[in-house]
Protein backbone atom coordinates (compact mmCIF):
# COMPACT_ATOMS: atom_id res chain seq x y z
CA UNK A 1 0.00 0.00 0.00
CA UNK A 2 1.19 3.35 -1.02
CA UNK A 3 1.30 6.03 2.13
CA UNK A 4 1.20 9.93 2.12
CA UNK A 5 3.10 11.73 4.53
CA UNK A 6 0.54 14.68 5.90
CA UNK A 7 2.03 16.85 3.88
CA UNK A 8 1.47 15.26 1.08
CA UNK A 9 -2.10 13.87 1.82
CA UNK A 10 -3.12 17.63 2.15
CA UNK A 11 -1.32 18.38 -1.10
CA UNK A 12 -3.85 15.85 -2.63
CA UNK A 13 -6.69 17.30 -0.44
CA UNK A 14 -6.24 20.25 -2.64
CA UNK A 15 -6.28 23.97 -0.21
CA UNK A 16 -3.38 22.80 2.04
CA UNK A 17 -0.73 22.94 -0.67
CA UNK A 18 -0.95 26.40 0.06
CA UNK A 19 0.60 26.38 3.47
CA UNK A 20 2.92 23.23 2.46
CA UNK A 21 4.68 25.73 0.48
CA UNK A 22 5.52 27.89 3.22
CA UNK A 23 9.47 28.24 3.51
CA UNK A 24 12.33 28.07 5.67
CA UNK A 25 13.54 31.06 4.86
CA UNK A 26 13.10 33.80 8.07
CA UNK A 27 11.05 36.81 7.87
CA UNK A 28 14.03 39.44 7.87
CA UNK A 29 15.24 38.09 4.57
CA UNK A 30 14.54 41.01 1.85
CA UNK A 31 11.69 39.13 -0.27
CA UNK A 32 12.24 37.19 -3.56
CA UNK A 33 10.56 38.49 -6.92
CA UNK A 34 8.27 36.46 -9.14
CA UNK A 35 6.62 37.97 -12.02
CA UNK A 36 4.29 35.46 -13.26
CA UNK A 37 3.24 36.37 -17.05
CA UNK A 38 0.07 35.27 -18.23
CA UNK A 39 -3.51 35.77 -15.79
CA UNK A 40 -5.46 33.35 -17.84
CA UNK A 41 -6.03 29.46 -15.66
CA UNK A 42 -2.15 28.48 -15.51
CA UNK A 43 -1.06 32.00 -14.56
CA UNK A 44 -3.05 32.76 -12.00
CA UNK A 45 -3.00 29.85 -9.96
CA UNK A 46 0.59 29.84 -9.89
CA UNK A 47 0.27 33.46 -8.81
CA UNK A 48 -2.18 32.31 -5.99
CA UNK A 49 -0.32 29.55 -4.75
CA UNK A 50 3.09 31.14 -4.69
CA UNK A 51 1.68 34.29 -3.06
CA UNK A 52 0.12 32.20 -0.36
CA UNK A 53 3.48 31.37 1.01
CA UNK A 54 4.05 32.70 4.01
CA UNK A 55 4.36 36.11 1.98
CA UNK A 56 8.25 35.56 1.53
CA UNK A 57 7.63 35.97 -2.16
CA UNK A 58 6.41 38.99 -3.80
CA UNK A 59 4.35 38.02 -6.76
CA UNK A 60 3.11 40.43 -9.58
CA UNK A 61 1.34 38.66 -12.26
CA UNK A 62 0.96 40.84 -15.42
CA UNK A 63 -2.32 40.13 -17.41
CA UNK A 64 -3.39 42.85 -20.08
CA UNK A 65 -7.34 41.50 -19.09
CA UNK A 66 -8.96 43.77 -16.74
CA UNK A 67 -11.47 40.61 -16.41
CA UNK A 68 -10.73 36.86 -17.87
CA UNK A 69 -13.47 34.64 -19.16
CA UNK A 70 -13.08 30.72 -19.43
CA UNK A 71 -12.94 29.22 -23.04
CA UNK A 72 -14.52 26.14 -21.13
CA UNK A 73 -17.86 26.08 -20.89
CA UNK A 74 -18.04 29.27 -23.80
CA UNK A 75 -20.13 26.76 -26.00
CA UNK A 76 -22.60 25.95 -23.47
CA UNK A 77 -23.21 30.17 -24.20
CA UNK A 78 -22.82 29.56 -27.64
CA UNK A 79 -25.90 26.87 -27.28
CA UNK A 80 -27.72 29.70 -25.01
CA UNK A 81 -27.42 27.59 -21.93
CA UNK A 82 -25.17 29.51 -19.79
CA UNK A 83 -24.28 33.46 -19.53
CA UNK A 84 -21.61 35.15 -21.03
CA UNK A 85 -21.35 36.90 -17.49
CA UNK A 86 -21.03 33.34 -15.67
CA UNK A 87 -17.86 32.61 -17.39
CA UNK A 88 -15.94 36.43 -16.64
CA UNK A 89 -13.53 36.57 -13.68
CA UNK A 90 -12.20 39.19 -12.04
CA UNK A 91 -8.84 39.36 -10.46
CA UNK A 92 -9.80 41.08 -7.26
CA UNK A 93 -9.71 37.95 -4.97
CA UNK A 94 -6.09 37.43 -5.97
CA UNK A 95 -5.00 40.78 -5.04
CA UNK A 96 -6.85 41.13 -2.14
CA UNK A 97 -6.94 37.66 -0.29
CA UNK A 98 -3.35 37.00 -1.64
CA UNK A 99 -1.56 40.04 -1.81
CA UNK A 100 -0.28 39.60 -5.46
CA UNK A 101 0.10 42.93 -7.33
CA UNK A 102 -1.61 42.59 -10.52
CA UNK A 103 -0.58 44.91 -13.39
CA UNK A 104 -2.77 45.25 -16.30
CA UNK A 105 0.02 45.51 -19.43
CA UNK A 106 0.78 43.40 -21.72
CA UNK A 107 4.70 41.98 -21.72
CA UNK A 108 6.77 42.69 -24.27
CA UNK A 109 9.86 41.43 -23.88
CA UNK A 110 11.77 39.50 -21.85
CA UNK A 111 15.69 39.80 -20.68
CA UNK A 112 16.83 36.47 -18.74
CA UNK A 113 20.65 37.74 -18.78
CA UNK A 114 19.08 41.04 -16.75
CA UNK A 115 16.29 39.16 -15.32
CA UNK A 116 13.82 41.98 -16.59
CA UNK A 117 10.58 42.15 -18.29
CA UNK A 118 9.53 44.80 -20.22
CA UNK A 119 6.03 45.74 -20.44
CA UNK A 120 4.05 47.42 -23.48
CA UNK A 121 3.53 50.43 -21.11
CA UNK A 122 7.06 51.20 -21.32
CA UNK A 123 7.85 49.98 -17.80
CA UNK A 124 9.97 47.43 -16.72
CA UNK A 125 10.11 44.77 -14.12
CA UNK A 126 12.47 42.98 -12.42
CA UNK A 127 12.97 39.15 -10.92
CA UNK A 128 14.42 36.46 -9.35
CA UNK A 129 12.14 33.86 -11.28
CA UNK A 130 9.85 34.60 -13.99
CA UNK A 131 6.83 32.10 -14.78
CA UNK A 132 5.31 32.28 -18.32
CA UNK A 133 1.49 31.62 -18.96
CA UNK A 134 1.00 32.82 -22.34
CA UNK A 135 -1.45 30.08 -23.98
CA UNK A 136 -1.00 29.44 -27.33
CA UNK A 137 -1.31 31.71 -30.40
CA UNK A 138 -2.59 30.84 -34.27
CA UNK A 139 -0.50 30.01 -36.95
CA UNK A 140 -1.58 32.46 -39.15
CA UNK A 141 -0.87 31.98 -43.02
CA UNK A 142 -0.82 28.45 -43.34
CA UNK A 143 -4.09 28.25 -44.77
CA UNK A 144 -4.58 30.96 -48.03
CA UNK A 145 -6.43 34.05 -47.01
CA UNK A 146 -6.88 33.27 -43.24
CA UNK A 147 -4.98 35.94 -40.71
CA UNK A 148 -5.64 37.81 -37.96
CA UNK A 149 -8.07 40.44 -40.08
CA UNK A 150 -9.73 37.49 -41.11
CA UNK A 151 -10.64 36.45 -37.54
CA UNK A 152 -13.37 39.49 -37.11
CA UNK A 153 -15.51 37.94 -40.06
CA UNK A 154 -14.63 33.95 -39.31
CA UNK A 155 -14.54 34.10 -35.27
CA UNK A 156 -12.24 30.70 -34.04
CA UNK A 157 -13.62 31.98 -30.75
CA UNK A 158 -10.74 29.54 -29.61
CA UNK A 159 -9.88 32.23 -26.56
CA UNK A 160 -13.05 33.39 -24.57
CA UNK A 161 -14.15 37.04 -24.69
CA UNK A 162 -15.25 39.05 -27.99
CA UNK A 163 -14.69 36.21 -30.37
CA UNK A 164 -16.81 34.02 -28.71
CA UNK A 165 -19.53 36.85 -28.61
CA UNK A 166 -18.89 37.64 -32.02
CA UNK A 167 -19.90 34.18 -33.33
CA UNK A 168 -22.99 33.98 -30.57
CA UNK A 169 -24.08 36.94 -32.68
CA UNK A 170 -23.50 34.89 -35.82
CA UNK A 171 -25.09 32.41 -35.08
CA UNK A 172 -27.95 34.00 -33.69
CA UNK A 173 -28.40 36.20 -36.83
CA UNK A 174 -28.04 33.08 -39.58
CA UNK A 175 -30.92 31.77 -41.46
CA UNK A 176 -32.58 28.85 -40.39
CA UNK A 177 -31.24 26.48 -42.91
CA UNK A 178 -28.22 27.57 -43.58
CA UNK A 179 -24.54 25.84 -42.77
CA UNK A 180 -22.59 26.29 -40.01
CA UNK A 181 -18.79 25.44 -40.85
CA UNK A 182 -16.43 24.46 -38.41
CA UNK A 183 -12.29 23.98 -39.81
CA UNK A 184 -10.68 21.62 -37.19
CA UNK A 185 -7.56 22.05 -36.24
CA UNK A 186 -4.17 19.42 -36.55
CA UNK A 187 -3.00 18.15 -33.39
CA UNK A 188 -1.72 19.27 -30.81
CA UNK A 189 -4.34 21.75 -30.06
CA UNK A 190 -6.34 23.67 -27.13
CA UNK A 191 -9.02 21.08 -25.54
CA UNK A 192 -9.00 17.93 -27.77
CA UNK A 193 -12.53 17.46 -27.70
CA UNK A 194 -13.46 21.09 -27.85
CA UNK A 195 -14.14 21.37 -31.60
CA UNK A 196 -17.03 18.37 -31.50
CA UNK A 197 -18.19 19.20 -28.27
CA UNK A 198 -18.96 22.65 -29.94
CA UNK A 199 -20.74 20.98 -32.91
CA UNK A 200 -22.98 19.38 -30.73
CA UNK A 201 -23.68 22.29 -28.35
CA UNK A 202 -24.74 24.80 -31.73
CA UNK A 203 -26.49 21.57 -32.70
CA UNK A 204 -28.41 21.51 -29.69
CA UNK A 205 -29.56 25.80 -30.29
CA UNK A 206 -30.27 24.71 -33.84
CA UNK A 207 -32.31 21.59 -32.87
CA UNK A 208 -34.72 24.33 -30.72
CA UNK A 209 -34.39 27.91 -32.98
CA UNK A 210 -33.16 26.54 -36.23
CA UNK A 211 -34.07 22.96 -36.90
CA UNK A 212 -33.31 23.25 -41.07
CA UNK A 213 -29.57 24.24 -40.69
CA UNK A 214 -26.82 21.72 -40.73
CA UNK A 215 -23.42 21.81 -39.45
CA UNK A 216 -20.26 20.67 -41.16
CA UNK A 217 -16.69 19.93 -39.72
CA UNK A 218 -13.92 19.67 -41.98
CA UNK A 219 -11.30 18.03 -40.42
CA UNK A 220 -7.24 18.60 -40.81
CA UNK A 221 -7.27 15.18 -38.51
CA UNK A 222 -8.76 11.39 -40.03
CA UNK A 223 -10.05 10.82 -36.48
CA UNK A 224 -10.62 12.75 -33.10
CA UNK A 225 -10.67 12.28 -29.75
CA UNK A 226 -13.75 10.20 -27.80
CA UNK A 227 -15.17 10.01 -31.65
CA UNK A 228 -17.22 7.32 -30.72
CA UNK A 229 -18.76 9.10 -28.03
CA UNK A 230 -19.59 11.94 -30.29
CA UNK A 231 -21.01 10.20 -33.13
CA UNK A 232 -23.31 8.02 -30.99
CA UNK A 233 -24.58 11.30 -29.86
CA UNK A 234 -25.27 12.92 -33.00
CA UNK A 235 -26.65 9.76 -33.57
CA UNK A 236 -29.22 10.13 -31.19
CA UNK A 237 -29.78 13.72 -30.20
CA UNK A 238 -29.23 15.32 -33.96
CA UNK A 239 -30.01 12.65 -36.55
CA UNK A 240 -28.37 14.16 -40.18
CA UNK A 241 -27.76 17.55 -38.87
CA UNK A 242 -23.80 17.10 -38.08
CA UNK A 243 -21.91 16.04 -41.13
CA UNK A 244 -17.94 15.39 -40.00
CA UNK A 245 -15.34 14.92 -42.67
CA UNK A 246 -12.22 13.77 -42.05
CA UNK A 247 -8.75 15.47 -43.18
CA UNK A 248 -8.24 12.53 -45.84
CA UNK A 249 -11.46 12.56 -47.72
CA UNK A 250 -11.05 16.70 -48.45
CA UNK A 251 -7.20 17.15 -48.06
CA UNK A 252 -8.26 20.00 -45.42
CA UNK A 253 -8.93 23.66 -45.70
CA UNK A 254 -6.97 25.09 -48.89
CA UNK A 255 -8.27 28.69 -48.60
CA UNK A 256 -10.50 30.72 -46.86
CA UNK A 257 -12.04 34.05 -48.42
CA UNK A 258 -13.58 36.41 -46.34
CA UNK A 259 -15.19 38.83 -48.81
CA UNK A 260 -17.40 35.93 -49.82
CA UNK A 261 -17.29 34.15 -46.94
CA UNK A 262 -16.13 30.78 -48.70
CA UNK A 263 -14.18 28.07 -47.71
CA UNK A 264 -12.61 25.91 -50.21
CA UNK A 265 -10.63 22.01 -50.18
CA UNK A 266 -8.85 20.70 -52.57
CA UNK A 267 -12.33 19.58 -54.17
CA UNK A 268 -14.93 21.83 -53.15
CA UNK A 269 -15.53 25.27 -52.19
CA UNK A 270 -18.13 25.56 -49.67
CA UNK A 271 -20.28 29.00 -48.81
CA UNK A 272 -21.49 29.13 -45.16
CA UNK A 273 -23.49 31.30 -44.21
CA UNK A 274 -21.12 31.32 -40.54
CA UNK A 275 -17.64 29.95 -40.20
CA UNK A 276 -15.85 28.97 -37.18
CA UNK A 277 -11.96 28.68 -38.20
CA UNK A 278 -10.22 27.19 -35.73
CA UNK A 279 -6.44 27.69 -36.99
CA UNK A 280 -3.58 25.30 -36.15
CA UNK A 281 -1.66 26.56 -32.99
CA UNK A 282 1.38 27.43 -31.03
CA UNK A 283 2.91 28.88 -27.88
CA UNK A 284 1.61 32.16 -26.75
CA UNK A 285 3.67 35.03 -29.06
CA UNK A 286 6.30 36.07 -26.08
CA UNK A 287 7.34 32.41 -25.76
CA UNK A 288 8.02 32.26 -29.39
CA UNK A 289 9.98 36.20 -29.74
CA UNK A 290 11.83 35.08 -26.19
CA UNK A 291 13.51 31.68 -27.77
CA UNK A 292 11.44 29.25 -25.52
CA UNK A 293 9.27 27.44 -27.94
CA UNK A 294 10.97 25.35 -30.23
CA UNK A 295 10.91 23.72 -33.67
CA UNK A 296 7.17 22.34 -33.16
CA UNK A 297 6.61 25.55 -31.81
CA UNK A 298 5.64 24.53 -28.22
CA UNK A 299 7.93 25.12 -25.27
CA UNK A 300 10.21 22.36 -23.91
CA UNK A 301 10.11 21.55 -20.29
CA UNK A 302 11.70 19.89 -17.61
CA UNK A 303 8.63 17.62 -15.91
CA UNK A 304 9.47 17.71 -12.64
CA UNK A 305 9.59 22.01 -12.61
CA UNK A 306 8.15 22.66 -15.72
CA UNK A 307 11.61 24.87 -15.97
CA UNK A 308 12.05 25.60 -19.40
CA UNK A 309 14.55 23.26 -21.10
CA UNK A 310 15.73 26.64 -23.52
CA UNK A 311 16.26 28.68 -20.65
CA UNK A 312 17.21 28.11 -16.90
CA UNK A 313 15.24 30.30 -14.34
CA UNK A 314 12.35 30.70 -16.25
CA UNK A 315 9.18 28.36 -15.85
CA UNK A 316 6.39 27.72 -18.00
CA UNK A 317 3.48 26.08 -17.12
CA UNK A 318 -0.49 25.44 -19.15
CA UNK A 319 -1.10 24.96 -23.27
CA UNK A 320 2.28 26.81 -24.26
CA UNK A 321 4.23 23.89 -22.96
CA UNK A 322 5.14 20.97 -25.37
CA UNK A 323 3.04 18.60 -23.38
CA UNK A 324 3.90 15.33 -25.06
CA UNK A 325 0.82 12.98 -23.76
CA UNK A 326 -0.87 15.76 -21.53
CA UNK A 327 -4.05 17.30 -23.13
CA UNK A 328 -3.90 20.83 -23.47
CA UNK A 329 -6.56 21.78 -20.94
CA UNK A 330 -7.71 23.99 -17.96
CA UNK A 331 -7.49 21.34 -15.27
CA UNK A 332 -3.99 20.44 -16.47
CA UNK A 333 -2.72 24.05 -16.62
CA UNK A 334 -3.84 24.58 -13.37
CA UNK A 335 -2.17 20.94 -12.06
CA UNK A 336 0.79 21.96 -13.60
CA UNK A 337 0.84 25.37 -12.06
CA UNK A 338 0.78 24.21 -8.08
CA UNK A 339 3.56 21.34 -9.23
CA UNK A 340 5.57 24.87 -10.75
CA UNK A 341 5.15 26.84 -7.82
CA UNK A 342 6.63 24.00 -5.58
CA UNK A 343 9.30 24.23 -7.77
CA UNK A 344 9.76 27.78 -7.83
CA UNK A 345 9.24 28.03 -3.70
CA UNK A 346 11.48 25.76 -3.53
CA UNK A 347 14.20 27.13 -5.53
CA UNK A 348 13.63 30.49 -4.04
CA UNK A 349 13.58 29.91 -0.10
CA UNK A 350 14.67 25.97 0.20
CA UNK A 351 10.64 24.75 1.05
CA UNK A 352 10.44 20.82 0.45
CA UNK A 353 9.32 19.99 -3.09
CA UNK A 354 6.98 16.92 -3.18
CA UNK A 355 7.19 14.54 -6.08
CA UNK A 356 4.43 15.42 -9.17
CA UNK A 357 1.56 13.58 -9.63
CA UNK A 358 -0.71 15.20 -12.18
CA UNK A 359 -4.90 14.87 -12.89
CA UNK A 360 -6.77 15.53 -15.59
CA UNK A 361 -10.60 15.51 -15.34
CA UNK A 362 -12.72 17.03 -18.48
CA UNK A 363 -16.22 17.06 -18.86
CA UNK A 364 -17.75 16.90 -22.12
CA UNK A 365 -21.23 18.06 -23.13
CA UNK A 366 -23.24 16.43 -26.01
CA UNK A 367 -26.53 18.27 -25.25
CA UNK A 368 -27.82 20.25 -22.26
CA UNK A 369 -28.75 17.17 -20.06
CA UNK A 370 -26.23 14.92 -21.58
CA UNK A 371 -22.14 15.07 -20.79
CA UNK A 372 -19.20 12.32 -20.22
CA UNK A 373 -16.19 12.87 -18.81
CA UNK A 374 -12.46 11.54 -18.65
CA UNK A 375 -9.98 11.10 -15.80
CA UNK A 376 -6.67 10.81 -16.54
CA UNK A 377 -3.99 10.52 -14.19
CA UNK A 378 -0.17 11.38 -15.06
CA UNK A 379 3.54 11.20 -13.61
CA UNK A 380 6.85 12.11 -14.71
CA UNK A 381 8.22 9.04 -16.61
CA UNK A 382 12.03 10.32 -17.66
CA UNK A 383 12.48 13.01 -19.38
CA UNK A 384 8.68 13.31 -20.06
CA UNK A 385 4.91 13.57 -18.32
CA UNK A 386 3.37 10.08 -19.65
CA UNK A 387 -0.20 8.96 -18.84
CA UNK A 388 -0.53 6.55 -15.89
CA UNK A 389 -4.17 5.83 -16.00
CA UNK A 390 -7.06 6.70 -18.23
CA UNK A 391 -10.76 6.27 -17.62
CA UNK A 392 -13.18 7.31 -20.16
CA UNK A 393 -17.34 7.24 -20.35
CA UNK A 394 -18.29 4.50 -23.00
CA UNK A 395 -21.42 4.66 -25.10
CA UNK A 396 -24.77 3.22 -24.18
CA UNK A 397 -24.67 5.19 -20.66
CA UNK A 398 -28.14 5.10 -19.19
CA UNK A 399 -29.61 8.90 -19.44
CA UNK A 400 -29.09 9.08 -15.87
CA UNK A 401 -25.87 9.12 -15.70
CA UNK A 402 -25.35 10.98 -18.07
CA UNK A 403 -27.46 13.95 -16.43
CA UNK A 404 -25.38 12.86 -12.71
CA UNK A 405 -22.28 13.87 -15.17
CA UNK A 406 -23.87 17.06 -16.40
CA UNK A 407 -24.75 17.95 -12.38
CA UNK A 408 -20.68 17.19 -11.77
CA UNK A 409 -19.35 19.55 -14.89
CA UNK A 410 -21.38 22.40 -13.39
CA UNK A 411 -19.93 21.86 -9.73
CA UNK A 412 -16.90 21.31 -10.78
CA UNK A 413 -16.93 24.63 -12.49
CA UNK A 414 -17.99 26.65 -9.57
CA UNK A 415 -15.15 25.13 -7.50
CA UNK A 416 -12.33 24.93 -9.91
CA UNK A 417 -12.86 28.71 -11.04
CA UNK A 418 -12.29 28.97 -6.99
CA UNK A 419 -9.27 27.34 -6.97
CA UNK A 420 -8.20 29.50 -9.92
CA UNK A 421 -9.52 33.13 -9.06
CA UNK A 422 -11.14 33.17 -5.80
C1 LIG B 1 -14.01 25.72 -26.63
C2 LIG B 1 -13.09 25.29 -25.54
C3 LIG B 1 -13.54 24.45 -24.54
C4 LIG B 1 -12.67 24.05 -23.53
N1 LIG B 1 -13.15 23.21 -22.56
C5 LIG B 1 -12.33 22.79 -21.57
C6 LIG B 1 -12.83 21.95 -20.53
O1 LIG B 1 -14.01 21.58 -20.52
N2 LIG B 1 -11.97 21.57 -19.54
C7 LIG B 1 -10.67 21.99 -19.52
O2 LIG B 1 -9.96 21.61 -18.59
N3 LIG B 1 -10.16 22.78 -20.50
C8 LIG B 1 -10.96 23.20 -21.51
N4 LIG B 1 -10.47 24.04 -22.49
C9 LIG B 1 -9.03 24.39 -22.52
C10 LIG B 1 -8.65 25.53 -21.57
O3 LIG B 1 -9.44 26.66 -21.78
C11 LIG B 1 -7.17 25.88 -21.76
O4 LIG B 1 -6.43 24.69 -21.73
C12 LIG B 1 -6.67 26.81 -20.64
O5 LIG B 1 -7.31 28.05 -20.73
C13 LIG B 1 -5.16 26.97 -20.73
O6 LIG B 1 -4.71 27.86 -19.75
P1 LIG B 1 -3.42 28.79 -20.03
O7 LIG B 1 -3.17 29.50 -18.75
O8 LIG B 1 -2.35 28.01 -20.66
O9 LIG B 1 -3.92 29.81 -21.15
P2 LIG B 1 -5.07 30.93 -21.07
O10 LIG B 1 -6.11 30.52 -20.11
O11 LIG B 1 -5.46 31.22 -22.48
O12 LIG B 1 -4.34 32.19 -20.48
C14 LIG B 1 -3.31 32.85 -21.15
C15 LIG B 1 -3.31 34.29 -20.66
O13 LIG B 1 -2.06 34.89 -20.99
C16 LIG B 1 -2.30 36.23 -21.35
N5 LIG B 1 -1.16 36.68 -22.16
C17 LIG B 1 -0.74 36.19 -23.35
N6 LIG B 1 0.37 36.84 -23.76
C18 LIG B 1 0.65 37.76 -22.80
C19 LIG B 1 1.68 38.74 -22.64
N7 LIG B 1 2.65 38.91 -23.57
N8 LIG B 1 1.66 39.50 -21.53
C20 LIG B 1 0.71 39.34 -20.57
N9 LIG B 1 -0.28 38.43 -20.67
C21 LIG B 1 -0.29 37.65 -21.77
C22 LIG B 1 -3.63 36.21 -22.08
O14 LIG B 1 -4.28 37.48 -22.07
C23 LIG B 1 -4.40 35.14 -21.30
O15 LIG B 1 -5.22 35.71 -20.29
C24 LIG B 1 -11.32 24.49 -23.52
C25 LIG B 1 -10.87 25.35 -24.52
C26 LIG B 1 -11.74 25.75 -25.53
C27 LIG B 1 -11.24 26.68 -26.60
Amino acid sequence: MKCWTRRQFGCLAGAACLTALAPRASKAQAKSRVVVIGGGIGGATVAKYLAASAGTIEVTLVEPKSRYTTCFFSSLYLAGIRSFESLTHSYEALAQNYGIKIIHDYAAAIDPAGKTVALKSGDTLSYDRLVLAPGIAFKFGTVEGYDQAATEIMPHAWNGGPQTELLRRQLESMEDGGLFLIAAPPNPFRCPPGPYERASLVAYYFKQFKPKSKILILDAKDSFFEQDLFQDAWTRHYPGMIEWLPGQFTGGVQSVDVKDLSVKTEAETFKPAVVNFIPPQMAGELAQQAGLAGQSGWCPIEPTTFESKLQPGIHIVGDAINSGEMPKSAFLANSQAKICAFAVAAALTGSDRSAPHLFNTCFTFLAADDAVSDAIALAPNGDAIKISEILISEVGEDAELRRQVVQAANGWYTAFTHDVFG
